[in-house]
This record gives C-alpha cells, sequence and structure tokens, in this order.
C-alpha cells in the first residue's frame, strides 16, 4: 500500500544523502559504533539523516558544526532507539543546543519556540521536559568511545524517561516487562550505589557516582554504561544490565565480547 509516510521519508533520505566516505568516517570515529550488523548500520545511517531533519542542532559562538560533527551526534543518539519500534522516542522537543564548554550560573538559553530556560549550576548537559537538550561540546567530544562515559546518550535517556512524565527513571516500559521488576531491580542497585557512598564519599565505586543523585540520573548514566562499558555495566549491576537490554532490546555486551574475540585492538581489556 503506498504510504505517504515513506514516501516523505524517501524523499528526505534521498535529498539530505551523504557521501558514503564522510559516513564511513563518522562509523570509524565512533568506536561504540562497531560490531553492528550491515543492516544495523544501514538503518542508523537512515534514522540519523532523519534526526537531523526533524531536530535543529544549534551551536552557540565557540562551537562550529561540521556535517561530521552532526553526524557524529545524531548516529549517538539513534543508537539507543535502534531496535526500538519505529515510533518517534524522542518526541517533545525539537532543539539541541550545543555549548562551547561546561556553563556555569546563571544561564539563559531562549529555544526554537521562544521559551526561556534559566538554571543555576555548573553542568555538561540539561534535559528540559518539553525543551531542548543542551550538550557542551567538550562532553560531545569525549563521547562515542568505550569509556563508560557519552554526554548525548545520558541527556537523550533523560528525554526517554520523561516520555511518560517527570524524569523519574522510569521511561515507558514494554507490555512484556514488569513495572515491579524494574523499580525493584533500579532501586536496589541505587540503594546500593548510596549505600556505599554514604559510608565513603571518596569510594571507587563501579560506576560513576554521580547515578547516585536521583533515579533519573540512576537510570540517564546507567544506559550511558550499558551502550559504553557494557562489561563494566553487567559486571556491577547484572540485573539492571538485562533490565536495560530488554528496554533497549539491544545485547551490547554480546556485541563487545564478538569484537574482543575476533579483532586484535579489542583482545586487551579497554
Ligand atoms: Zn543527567
Amino acid at each position: 500500500m503506498w504510504s505517504f509516510r515513506d514516501w516523505h521519508r524517501k524523499r528526505i533520505l534521498a535529498r539530505f544523502a551523504i557521501e558514503p566516505t564522510v559516513w564511513q568516517r563518522v562509523l570509524d570515529s565512533l568506536p561504540i559504533l562497531d560490531g553492528l550488523t550491515a543492516e544495523e548500520t544501514e538503518r542508523l545511517y537512515q534514522r540519523s539523516i532523519l534526526f537531523l531533519h526533524a531536530k535543529r542542532i544549534t551551536a552557540l559562538a565557540g562551537v562550529e558544526l561540521q556535517t561530521e560533527d552532526r553526524l557524529r551526534l545524531a548516529a549517538q543518539a539513534q543508537l539507543p532507539l535502534l531496535h526500538l519500534a519505529d515510533l518517534n522516542w524522542y518526541q517533545g522537543f525539537h532543539e539541541i543546543v550545543i555549548y562551547p564548554g561546561d556553563f556555569h550560573s546563571p544561564q539563559k538559553h531562549r529555544d526554537s519556540a521562544g521559551v526561556v530556560h534559566e538554571w543555576d549550576g555548573e553542568h555538561s548537559g540539561e534535559a528540559w521536559l518539553q525543551g531542548p537538550v543542551i550538550l557542551a561540546w567538550p562532553g560531545v567530544q569525549e563521547s562515542g568511545a568505550w569509556e563508560g562515559y557519552n554526554l548525548v546518550i545520558h541527556e537523550l535517556a533523560h528525554k526517554l524517561d520523561m516520555l511518560n512524565g517527570d524524569a523519574n527513571g522510569l521511561p515507558p516500559l514494554h507490555r512484556n516487562m514488569r513495572i515491579e521488576d524494574w523499580a525493584h531491580t533500579m532501586q536496589s542497585a541505587y540503594d546500593s550505589l548510596n549505600a556505599t557512598l554514604d559510608a565513603d564519599p571518596d569510594a571507587d565505586t563501579a560506576i560513576d557516582p554521580y547515578a547516585a543523585e536521583n533515579p533519573a540520573e540512576f537510570f540517564a548514566v546507567t544506559s550511558e554504561y550499558l551502550f559504553s562499558a557494557p562489561d563494566v555495566l553487567h559486571e556491577a549491576y547484572p540485573e539492571v544490565y538485562r533490565q536495560l537490554a530488554s528496554f533497549y532490546r539491544q545485547d551490547p555486551l554480546m556485541r563487545l565480547q564478538q569484537l574482543q574475540q575476533s579483532h586484535p585492538q579489542y583482545a586487551e581489556p579497554h
């Protein structure tokens, strides 16, 4: 059956097609995309193009974005959604604002809808309910390796969390998942991390202690680890890994282990 939506998508993909060599450079620069199948890579390419068409990326003074920078951002934004049904998971915002550095208080930004946002503190990212996603450029540049850090995935995980209201660490789960299992698993791991830090604020925790701030940060930080250090997350919190793998419908640990078995550069633990 002829579908306007498919026709429209095809038109966008044709109109904004990227040179294969440029896309290949994007893939080569993001180790966390290593090991994706050809089919997954093609889907990631299409969704990245559509994402850049749907969202406005605003670079503030001091940041100059090249096509490859935009594609790197889009590809990392789309990685978590790669196996989620083709619905608009990143709804409710239209703009991603790139700051030249971590931002300090007080901050003000007028988004494309004309809403002025103000906030305090020093951050490398912010995700507003019904507002833009704000990313600091150095954090974006540091993202993409298997290093347990990914600012893009972190902030966009907040957006997934906000799909059913305030950021509280509970995104809309699939029908085959149980809220009780999710809540129990996340709460136990969160409590355990907090207990460790209460006993010793300088404790060398397995994951970034920022996850102990609140349940929303726990979800965002563990989502970051799922895609950028799945081995670390799985070892520290295997049940959290399983819940997140069910939510994102991906098994990045298996992908990483296959890379470690078959690629010499992955033979050494990262
Ligand atoms: Zn956060």
